[in-house]
């Protein structure tokens, strides 16, 4: 068993109060031992009512607003933890809002990927050979860097990376750097590569949750284009658990695909959605599915992504413990009965508006 799983070991989460990286720190404090600290800007996507258990676990967890760009402050960080492990997620996420505007995408996901990389670096560089060995950073990453797929087949480790959306190419680009830092500079890093995460506390503008709060509220579901756009969906907690088990386990300078075999066209989510709130909240108005409304698609719309992940599975053991109908209607349970969590990010501001067309891209 590796250092970083023992009880003393600190792990840095970066992006933790985000959707995927909440996730993966209440599994940290559920089910292990190790302390953590939680590094993040705390942008508009960020929410710290997302990690219900940090306040009873305070002894072993930590957060520090910081921009993963303010590469001074994160060599403060790794000198006063001196962390056993990293796992990279914070960025910026969005892909319409990539569209709109690029900036924000460059500078977090590219520059604060090369920062991080520099400061883990220095420290690793520290430290005595055993604990040299025993490092590990994980960098969180998607399948969208592989670019779409035809109407067969799935995406690899060995897929060539085509990304199409500046959010993706940012991406793509942040896999680089980390590939050559492990190469380069030995620096023990590891990637994954994962398909649309769903489940609880997911940032509205996403496509699950916005549609749930939209049908809720009686509005039109804006489905984009034809509908006919396929992605491969997992739960978010078997990401968390994965994730976990690639820091852990994986072999350094290895890459490995998430994914749950779950491949839906966005209409058929939609529907599924419809179907589900019918069930567990019926609306006096009648059957939801009323509410679909096509809109003009987002441009560059890849056309179909699907995963394999036998790699992860068969090395490292790692299978989804739910499949798409089990974990939609848990995701749809959780909205529903946790209102107040999603109901204020709108007090917040937040409007929901269309964003990704592209018509007057800010810098
Ligand atoms: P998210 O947008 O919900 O959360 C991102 C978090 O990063 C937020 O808490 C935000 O405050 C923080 N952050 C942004 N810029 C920062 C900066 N400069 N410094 C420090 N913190 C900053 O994103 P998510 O959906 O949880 O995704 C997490 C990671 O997983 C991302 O790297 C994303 O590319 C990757 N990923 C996401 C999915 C998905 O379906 N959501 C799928 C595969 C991979």
């Amino acid at each position: 068993m590796l250092g970083i799983s023992q009880s003393r070991s600190t792990i840095f989460v970066t992006g933790g109060a985000g959707f995927i990286g909440s996730a993966v720190i209440r599994h940290l404090l559920d089910t292990t031992d190790v302390s953590i600290v939680n590094i993040d800007k705390l942008t508009y996507a960020s929410n710290l009512h997302s990690i219900p258990q940090a306040a009873a676990q305070s002894e072993r967890y930590r957060l520090s607003k910081t921009d993963i760009c303010d590469g001074e402050a994160l060599r403060a960080l790794f000198a006063q933890y001196r962390p056993q492990g990293v796992i990279h997620l914070a960025a910026e996420s969005h892909v319409d809002r990539s569209i709109d505007g690029p900036q924000d995408f460059i500078s977090t996901n590219i520059n604060g990927t090369f920062m991080l990389l520099q400061e883990a670096l220095r420290h690793w560089r520290t430290l005595s050979a055993a604990e040299r060995s025993a490092f590990r950073l994980l960098h969180v990453s998607t399948d969208e860097v592989f670019g779409s797929l035809g109407p067969d087949g799935a995406f690899t480790e060995t897929s060539p990376y085509a990304p199409n959306s500046p959010y993706s190419a940012s991406k793509a680009a942040s896999d680089h750097l980390v590939r050559a830092w492990c190469e380069t500079y030995e620096l023990p890093c590891l990637i994954s590569n994962c398909s649309n995460n769903y489940g609880p506390y997911q940032f509205p503008e996403k496509l699950i949750p916005h549609m749930i709060i939209k049908a809720l509220a009686e509005e039109p579901l804006p489905v984009y284009g034809d509908g006919q756009n396929i992605r491969d969906w997992l739960y978010v907690e078997d990401h968390a658990r994965a994730l976990y088990m690639i820091l852990t386990q994986g072999r350094i300078g290895q890459t490995y695909n998430v994914g749950g075999r779950n491949e839906r066209t966005n209409l058929d989510v939609v529907e599924t959605l419809c179907a589900l709130l019918d069930r567990l909240q019926p609306s006096n108005r009648g059957g939801r599915r009323r509410l679909i409304s096509f809109v003009t698609d987002r441009p560059g719309h890849d056309r179909r992504y699907a995963i394999d992940a036998s790699k992860l599975e068969r090395e490292l053991g790692w299978t989804a413990m739910e499949n798409f109908d089990s974990g939609l209607e848990k995701t749809v349970r959780w909205y529903l009965a946790n209102a107040p969590w999603w109901q204020s990010i709108r007090t917040a501001g937040y409007e929901a508006e269309r964003l990704g067309l592209g018509r007057a891209p800010k810098a």
